[in-house]
């Protein structure tokens, strides 16, 4: 194990920026040198709301860290990626990877040809009502996301697609091992240029279906998850931290004591329904996320969500977007 302390600098703090300022002065195992925006007036209040020291530029920044987190808009992570990884730099780069899966895939070749780890900040992977259902035998046939939310000006330099959907797309092929083979997807621009809503319906080869529903213009914040397998249903909050499950067993079947069991009649006999609420626990997904970098560059592992992971909800999300432009002209 790599035993120094991980000098790690933050490039953009804007919105999110700021907590990944925040989380890092509160992790173990790293030195948080600074951080660089292209903002000056952004510079100086993130220089005295955290007493960091800002740089005035990108390289004075990267030639002092070891590892660097990317949190500016999607449409510079590639120039902003290359020039840290040139300067020896491992990166965390914030979701999606890049704009177009050339540059992701560019980005992947120089971090191995400089040995250095691609992280991208898909959040949801840590998130703790997922993680809660890691115990059980998942192998959905058919999932259904929804994902809702107000509108704001951040993020909107892309697609909802990209911005938005790419969240459950990577949570989508982290359970879905399995090839793509037929996407329909539609969408409509209602207040920016780009597409705001989208709906995506995609089929994998060993027969899932996923449904997706992704919203920047909703009055309420929703993040929802079902999956549906033979004899069970799960739901989840991924906003609330709830994951339920419904399990259907026969009744000369061994049941855990601890689920709450509901009989019900079939045509053809007699069957339990089980509920299960697994504890999920208060953690912040941020904080996670970094540490997982902090521990990957430390001990040499692969991240949690790799570059190449990064690359392929990338790679799907760009080909309903494509679907979606088709059905727009
Ligand atoms: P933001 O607009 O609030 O902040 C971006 C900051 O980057 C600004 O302060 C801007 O001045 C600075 N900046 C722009 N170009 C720069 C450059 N070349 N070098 C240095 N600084 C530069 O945006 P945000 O909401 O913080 O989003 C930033 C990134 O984080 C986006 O890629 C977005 O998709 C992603 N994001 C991820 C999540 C998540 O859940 N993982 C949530 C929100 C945003």
């Amino acid at each position: 194990m790599n035993k120094h302390l991980v000098k790690v600098g933050v490039v953009g703090t804007g919105h999110l920026g700021q907590y990944h300022l925040k989380q890092y002065k509160s992790i173990d195992n790293l030195e948080l040198i600074g951080f660089y925006d292209i903002n000056n007036d952004r510079r100086k209040f993130i220089k005295e709301e955290f007493s960091l020291p800002s740089f005035e530029n990108l390289k004075k920044l990267l030639s002092q860290c070891d590892a660097v987190s990317i949190v500016t808009p999607t449409k510079t992570h590639f120039e902003v990626a290359k020039e840290a990884l040139q300067s020896n730099c491992h990166v965390l780069i914030e979701k999606p990877i890049t704009v177009t899966v050339e540059e992701a895939e560019n980005l992947i070749l120089l971090a191995k040809e400089k040995k250095k780890i691609i992280q991208v900040g898909h959040i949801e992977r840590f998130n703790p009502a997922l993680e809660s259902l890691k115990k059980y035998n998942l192998n959905p046939t058919y999932v259904e996301f929804q994902r809702l939310a107000p509108y704001t000006v951040r993020g909107t330099d892309v697609p909802v697609v990209l911005d938005l959907m790419i969240h459950d797309i990577d949570i989508l092929l982290s359970l879905v091992k399995d090839t793509v083979i037929d996407i329909h997807a539609t969408g409509l621009s209602i207040l920016t240029e780009s597409v705001d809503i989208a709906h995506a319906l995609i089929k994998f080869k060993k027969g899932c279906v996923a449904s997706i529903t992704s919203s920047r213009i909703s009055k309420e914040k929703v993040r929802k998850v079902k999956l549906y397998q033979k004899n069970s249903y799960t739901t989840v909050d991924l906003n609330a931290g709830l994951s339920e499950i419904y399990q259907v067993f026969s009744r000369d079947d061994m049941i855990p004591k601890a689920l709450i069991t509901k009989p019900f009649i079939r045509n053809d006999k007699t069957k339990i329904i089980t509920y299960d609420k697994p504890k999920v626990f208060n953690s912040d997904m941020l904080k996670l996320e970094l540490e997982n970098f902090i521990y990957s560059i430390r001990n040499n592992r692969i991240p949690i969500v790799s570059g190449e992971d990064g690359k392929e909800a990338l790679s799907l999300a760009v080909k309903i977007q494509e679907a979606i432009n088709k059905g727009i002209k």
